[in-house]
C-alpha cells in the first residue's frame, strides 16, 4: 500500500473542534431545534483542555515557560487534568493543590496523568495557610521558573473560547445560532464564546446557568455580591461562592438556577435517550434550556445550542450511582435500567 500515514503528533492536536449534535429525545414538544456542542469529544474529556492548551501555549509564547518548569493550580476538577495532560506532553512539571473534599477518584486521575498532588484541608478559609489557595500561592513563590493558572482570574481563559468555541459554533450552525446555554463557573466558556457570537450578530441571546447556592445570578441583576445566597450545593464546576473576573457579565444576558436534583437527573436521562454519556453541568445546562423554553424563551425559528462541558465518566460515583442518589434523597433509581443479577 502506497500513501501517507494518517496519524496525529500527540492528543494535543485532538483538543477542539469538538461535534455539535442535534438534540432529540431531550427537547421533543419544545418549540426550535437543539444542538450539544459536546465538549467530552476532547482527549481530555472536557472543555478545560481548551484553556489548559492556550494559557499554557501563550506563556510559551512569551517566553515565561521553558522546558522543566513548573506549572502550578488549584483544582482537582477538570481544569487539574487538562493541565497535568498537556504539561505531560509539553514536558513540564505539574503542582496541583487540591481540596481534601475531592474524591479518591479524582486525585488519583490527576497522578495517573504525572501530576504532584497536595491535598489541603476542606475546612479552612482561603486564608488560612494550609489552604489549597495559600498553599499553591506558596509553591508559585518558592518554585523558580513556575506560572500559576489562577483560571478564575485568568483573561487568557476568557480568550481561550473566544478563539475556538465561539468561531467553532458559529461555522458549525453556519450563523443560524440564536441563543447559547452555557454553564457559569469561572465563567471563561460562556464570555469568551458570547463574546465572540455577539460581535457575529449582536442579536443572539447568551443564556447563563447557575447553581442554587451560588452569588452569580444576584450580581448579574443587582452587581451586588450577597452572601446569604451561599450555601452549600452538589453540583461541580458550576457557580461561584466569588466573582470571578474571568466573567464577562455585561456578555451575558440572563441567568437561569437549576437544582442539584433536577440536574443529576437531566444527565441521566441525557445518556439514556440521546446515547450521549455526559456529566452532572451538561444535565444542568439542558435542565436550564428545558426551565427556559416552558417559560416561551424559544419560537419554532429557534436555533439553540447548548454547552455540554464534561463527559459521564467523571461521575460514576455520584449521579450514576444509585447509592450516592439514594444518600442526596434524589432518588429515581429505576430511571438506570434495571440490573438483573444471575445466581451461579
Ligand atoms: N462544567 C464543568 C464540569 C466544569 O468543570 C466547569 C468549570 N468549572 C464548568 C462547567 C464551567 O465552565 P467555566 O469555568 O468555563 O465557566
Amino acid at each position: 500500500m502506497n500513501g501517507e500515514i494518517k496519524a496525529y503528533n500527540s492528543v494535543l492536536e485532538l483538543i477542539g473542534e469538538t461535534p455539535l449534535i442535534k438534540l432529540s429525545e431531550t427537547v421533543a414538544g419544545f418549540p426550535g431545534d437543539f444542538y450539544a456542542k459536546v465538549e467530552a469529544f476532547n482527549p481530555g474529556h472536557s472543555s478545560k483542555d481548551r484553556i489548559a492548551l492556550h494559557i499554557i501555549e501563550e506563556a510559551e509564547r512569551k517566553g515565561i515557560l521553558k522546558p522543566g518548569d513548573t506549572i502550578i493550580e488549584t483544582t482537582s476538577g477538570n481544569t487539574g487534568f487538562s493541565i497535568a495532560m498537556v504539561s505531560r506532553i509539553k514536558g513540564y512539571e505539574c503542582i496541583l493543590a487540591v481540596s481534601s473534599k475531592s474524591s479518591a477518584d479524582k486525585i488519583d486521575m490527576l497522578k495517573s496523568m504525572g501530576a504532584k498532588v497536595y491535598v489541603c484541608p476542606a475546612h479552612v478559609s482561603a486564608d488560612d495557610p494550609r489552604s489549597y489557595y495559600q498553599v499553591a500561592k506558596r509553591m508559585h513563590e518558592e518554585i523558580k521558573n513556575s506560572i500559576y493558572i489562577n483560571q478564575y482570574f485568568n483573561e487568557l481563559n476568557i480568550e481561550a473560547h473566544y478563539l475556538t468555541t465561539g468561531p467553532e459554533i458559529w461555522r458549525q450552525t453556519a450563523g443560524q445560532i440564536t441563543h447559547l446555554v452555557a454553564c457559569s463557573g469561572t465563567g471563561g466558556t460562556i464570555s469568551g464564546t458570547a463574546r465572540f457570537l455577539k460581535e457575529q450578530n449582536p442579536a443572539i441571546k447568551i443564556l447563563g446557568v447557575d447553581a442554587y447556592g451560588s452569588v452569580l445570578q444576584k450580581y448579574h441583576e443587582t452587581q451586588e455580591f450577597d452572601k446569604n445566597e451561599i450555601y452549600p450545593y452538589r453540583i461541580e464546576g458550576l457557580g461561584k461562592n466569588l466573582i470571578p473576573t474571568a466573567t464577562d457579565f455585561e456578555a451575558i444576558d440572563s441567568f437561569t438556577k437549576v437544582k442539584d436534583e433536577d440536574a443529576a437527573h437531566m444527565a441521566r436521562f441525557i445518556s439514556r435517550t440521546e446515547g450521549l454519556f455526559v456529566g452532572y453541568t451538561s444535565g444542568a445546562a439542558l435542565q436550564a434550556t428545558k426551565q427556559l423554553a416552558a417559560k416561551g424563551a424559544f419560537d419554532e425559528n429557534s436555533k439553540v445550542v447548548v454547552i455540554f462541558p464534561d463527559h459521564g465518566s467523571r461521575y460514576m460515583s455520584k449521579i450514576y450511582n444509585e447509592k450516592w442518589m439514594d444518600e442526596q434523597g434524589f432518588n429515581d433509581a429505576k430511571s438506570l435500567s434495571e440490573t438483573q443479577h444471575i445466581e451461579y
